[in-house]
C-alpha cells in the first residue's frame, strides 16, 4: 500500500536551502463576470495576478489576507483544480501544463485539499468509511479487507475510532468531520496537501485541536502544507513561512517569526495590528487599514494597496512595486519600505 507513513522526506528544518515541491511561476487567473438577465456586459475579476513564489519540501507555507483576495483560488491553481489563464505549476520539477490526462490524474495521488467547510464537503448520503475509501478505490490502491484495513487506520491516524467507518457525518460534531476530511485527504498517500481554511468553520476551542493534528501529521509524514486562512494567529501556529496576499497579489513573504516580528510591507503591519497578541513588532502600531478592499474587476492603478494606505506617495499611484527579495529570506513589493539587502 502506498501509505503516507511509508513515506519520510523530512528536510531538518526547511529554509532557503530546501528544494521546492511546488512552485507558481507568473501565476494568474481571470474570471468572466456577467451582470444583467442575459448576462451581458462580460468583465473580468483578476483573481490571482502574477504570483511566483515556492513551496518548499516539508514546509507549511501560510497565506492571509482579507476575503476576496485571491487565496484559495491560488490554492486550487497550484493543484490544478482549475487552470491558469496564465503563468504554469511546477510540481517536483513537473510542469503540470505538460502532462497528459493519463499523467494528471496519477498525480493526483500526489495533491490533495481539505475544505474549509466539514458540513458541506462530505456527502451527507455516505458512510464515513465510504467517504474515506473514494480515493482508494479510484487510485485502485487496495480493495476488500486490506481497504477496510486502511480506512481504519486512517481513521485512527486522525483521531477518530474504527468503528466510526460505518456511520454518516451528520453523526459527528464539526471538528471530528473535519478529521474525516483530513483522512480522506491522507488515504491516498499525498506529499501536498492545500488547506483552504480548514478550522474557520470551528469552534474556537476546536480549532487547536485540528491545527495540533495537522502539525503532527506534517512531522510523522514529511508532509508539505500550503495553508490558507484569513486569520493570521491560526496560520503563525503552523506556518514556516507566510505569504501575506492583496488583491490577487503577493506583497510580503518571509520566516513566520520575521513576519511576526516586523512585517515590513504597509498591509502585512496592519492586519498584525489587527491580532496584537501575535506581534513582538516593537515599533508603534501602523494604522488599521480603513475601508474595504477595492474591486478586483478594476483593480487601482500603480500599488493596488494606495487608496487604503496612511504611507502612500505620488508614485505608489501610477508604478506598480514588484515583489523583490532582499536579506533575511525575505520579500516584499513596496515602494517605500523594502527589503533590506
Ligand atoms: Fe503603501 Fe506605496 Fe508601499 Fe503601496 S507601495 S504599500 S501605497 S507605501
Amino acid at each position: 500500500m502506498s501509505d503516507p507513513a511509508s513515506r519520510d522526506e523530512r528536510p531538518a528544518e526547511p529554509g532557503p536551502g530546501t528544494p521546492a515541491l511546488v512552485e507558481a511561476r507568473g501565476l494568474s487567473k481571470s474570471f468572466p463576470l456577467r451582470r444583467g438577465l442575459f448576462g451581458r456586459g462580460t468583465e473580468v475579476v483578476h483573481a490571482v495576478s502574477d504570483v511566483t513564489l515556492s513551496v518548499r519540501r516539508g514546509e507549511t507555507l501560510g497565506v492571509v489576507g482579507e476575503s476576496g483576495c485571491g487565496k484559495s483560488t491560488l490554492g486550487r491553481l497550484l493543484i490544478r483544480l482549475i487552470e491558469p489563464t496564465a503563468g504554469e505549476v511546477v510540481f517536483d520539477g513537473r510542469r503540470l501544463g505538460d502532462l497528459s490526462a493519463r499523467e494528471m490524474r496519477a498525480l493526483r495521488r500526489e495533491m490533495q485539499i481539505v475544505f474549509q467547510d466539514p458540513y458541506g464537503s462530505l456527502e451527507a448520503r455516505m458512510r464515513v468509511g465510504d467517504i474515506v475509501a473514494e480515493g482508494i478505490e479510484i487510485h485502485r490502491i487496495a480493495r476488500g479487507a486490506e481497504k477496510r484495513e486502511r480506512v481504519e487506520r486512517l481513521l485512527e491516524e486522525v483521531g477518530l475510532r474504527p468503528e466510526h467507518a460505518d456511520r454518516y457525518p451528520h453523526e459527528f460534531s464539526g471538528g471530528q468531520r473535519q478529521r474525516v476530511g483530513i483522512a480522506r485527504a491522507l488515504a491516498v498517500g499525498p506529499r501536498f496537501l492545500v488547506l483552504d481554511e480548514p478550522v474557520s468553520a470551528l469552534d474556537v476551542s476546536v480549532q487547536a485541536q485540528v491545527v495540533n493534528l495537522l502539525a503532527d501529521l506534517q512531522a510523522r509524514h514529511g508532509l508539505t502544507y500550503f495553508f490558507v486562512s484569513h486569520d493570521l494567529r491560526v496560520v503563525a501556529h503552523l506556518s514556516h513561512r507566510i505569504a501575506v496576499l492583496y488583491l490577487g497579489r503577493v506583497v510580503e513573504i518571509a520566516p513566520r517569526d520575521a513576519l511576526l516580528a516586523g512585517p515590513l510591507h504597509p498591509y502585512a503591519r496592519a492586519l498584525l495590528a489587527a491580532v496584537p497578541e501575535a506581534s513582538v513588532d516593537p515599533r508603534p502600531a501602523a494604522p488599521s487599514v480603513q475601508g474595504d478592499p477595492p474591486s478586483p474587476v478594476a483593480p487601482p492603478p500603480g500599488c493596488a494597496f494606495h487608496p487604503r494606505c496612511p504611507f502612500a506617495e505620488a508614485r505608489c499611484r501610477t508604478e506598480r512595486p514588484e515583489l523583490v527579495a532582499g536579506a533575511g529570506d525575505r520579500a516584499v513589493a513596496c515602494h517605500v519600505f523594502p527589503v533590506p539587502r
